[in-house]
């Protein structure tokens, strides 16, 4: 079918692909792992079918991308050429307000923006190069994970810091997971039955990587992740928020600038507090037997959710809805419980029926009739809103 749209999401050692039809099924999704290793190897899952990939030497994303298409058009599921390309691109810089078809220009500066995000935009790049050969003539068009938060004011993407790092080294917040929260916007407004442009909510995005966003009349004003997607919430391994102080005080423990940077990125989070895993589910199982580290992390995590709450309705004049999604958004009634436990001086409550049934049985709403505002539960589709961006600005 010409009437396809391919999304391509390329990680430092990951490839993910997903086919849609024009009308936004998804026909097939696809990862393959471990690139750049002898054990590479993939899957793609098609009509409730899974199928295992071998991703021949060199096992790298330009091998794994060809092995992964021709099982599609084995299925297929893709005939002739796709009808766009959407590449999932990390940093946009302030280059970027929106999606944008790929042009020599636009990866001069996607290469620009690397400085920002050394390990992601470079191999994003890889995605596009590779995907450009296998389809030369196919609309290749780029999703930026920042594009959404251009809309920052000044007052909240500045940080404290001489202006020079600003001006000089684009040293500011710019946020991440841009996709995930505009849907989220649509989808509010849309359940709610409001124009977007007079939709305001909190999208708290819960996944393995976390980030809240304060959304005013459909546009993002203030979000928590920020120069990098480090900063803000507890996540699976990444820290969030602590005193820059610790930098020194590390250093002076002998720890070079890399092990910090992969100790607050990689050890840190779920992981680093429980001691055991950085997966929502299993720590939800360990604590319900006992394991007091367990608990302890889930509770740090939705107490720190809570305060950036808080700490959002400061760039709000009205609240529509407080929102979640991701993995643990979506699917973990015990972290919004314990989270809006903490929330009762804003007035948030919730329904325990609804939420321990995520909404589902609700039309997404789970507050408490006596909720001073609503509470939704809605799934994130990051790769469908790239679909579509894709289609868009082909
Ligand atoms: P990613 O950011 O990698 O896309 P996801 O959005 O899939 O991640 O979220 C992964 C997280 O969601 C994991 O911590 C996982 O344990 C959690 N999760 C998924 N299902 C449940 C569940 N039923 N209960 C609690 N946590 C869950």
């Amino acid at each position: 079918m010409e009437d396809t749209l391919l999304v391509v999401n390329c990680g430092s050692s990951s490839l993910k692909l997903a086919l849609y039809d024009r009308q936004m099924h998804c026909l097939a999704s696809a990862l393959a792992e471990r690139l750049g290793s002898s054990d590479a190897f993939g899957r793609l899952d098609a009509n409730d079918q899974r199928h295992q990939i071998e991703i021949p030497a060199p096992g790298d994303h330009d091998a794994a991308l060809a092995a992964l298409i021709q099982q599609l058009r084995t299925l297929q599921l893709l005939q002739g050429q796709p009808r766009a390309v959407g590449h999932r691109v990390v940093h946009g810089g302030e280059s970027f307000t929106d999606a944008a078809r790929i042009t020599p220009e636009v990866v001069d500066a996607i290469e620009r923006c690397a400085a920002l995000a050394p390990l992601h935009n470079p191999v994003n790049l890889v995605g596009i190069r590779a995907t450009q050969a296998l389809f030369p003539e196919v609309p290749q068009v780029a999703v930026f994970d920042t594009a959404y938060h251009q809309s920052l004011p000044e007052h909240a993407y500045l940080y404290a810091l001489p202006q020079r790092f600003y001006q000089e080294w684009g040293v500011r917040r710019y946020g991440f997971h841009g996709t995930s929260h505009q849907f989220m916007a649509g989808e509010a407004a849309r359940i709610l039955d409001k124009p977007l442009s007079e939709t305001s909510i909190i999208s708290a995005h819960l996944g393995n990587g976390c980030s809240i966003t304060a959304i005013r009349d459909g546009q993002s004003v203030d979000t928590s992740m920020g120069l990098t997607p480090l900063e803000g919430l507890v996540m699976g391994t990444r820290s969030g928020d602590l005193d820059p102080g610790l930098f020194e005080f590390l250093g002076g423990k002998g720890l070079s600038p890399a092990e910090i940077n992969r100790l607050l990125n990689q050890d840190s989070g779920l992981l680093g507090l429980s001691g055991e895993t950085n997966d929502m589910r299993t720590l939800t199982e360990l604590a319900a037997n006992g394991h007091r580290q367990a608990d302890l992390a889930i509770e740090v995590f939705c107490f720190r959710l809570a305060r950036y709450v808080g700490a959002m309705t400061a760039s709000l004049t009205q609240l529509d809805a407080l929102v979640f999604t991701g993995g643990i958004g979506e699917n973990s009634a015990l972290v919004r419980t314990r989270t809006v436990a903490h929330l009762q001086l804003l007035g948030l409550s919730l329904d325990n029926n609804h939420n321990d049934r995520h909404g589902r049985d609700n039309q997404h709403h789970i507050e408490h009739a006596d909720s001073r505002f609503p509470i939704l539960v809605i799934p994130t589709n990051e790769e469908r809103v790239i679909a579509q961006s894709a289609l868009n600005h082909s």
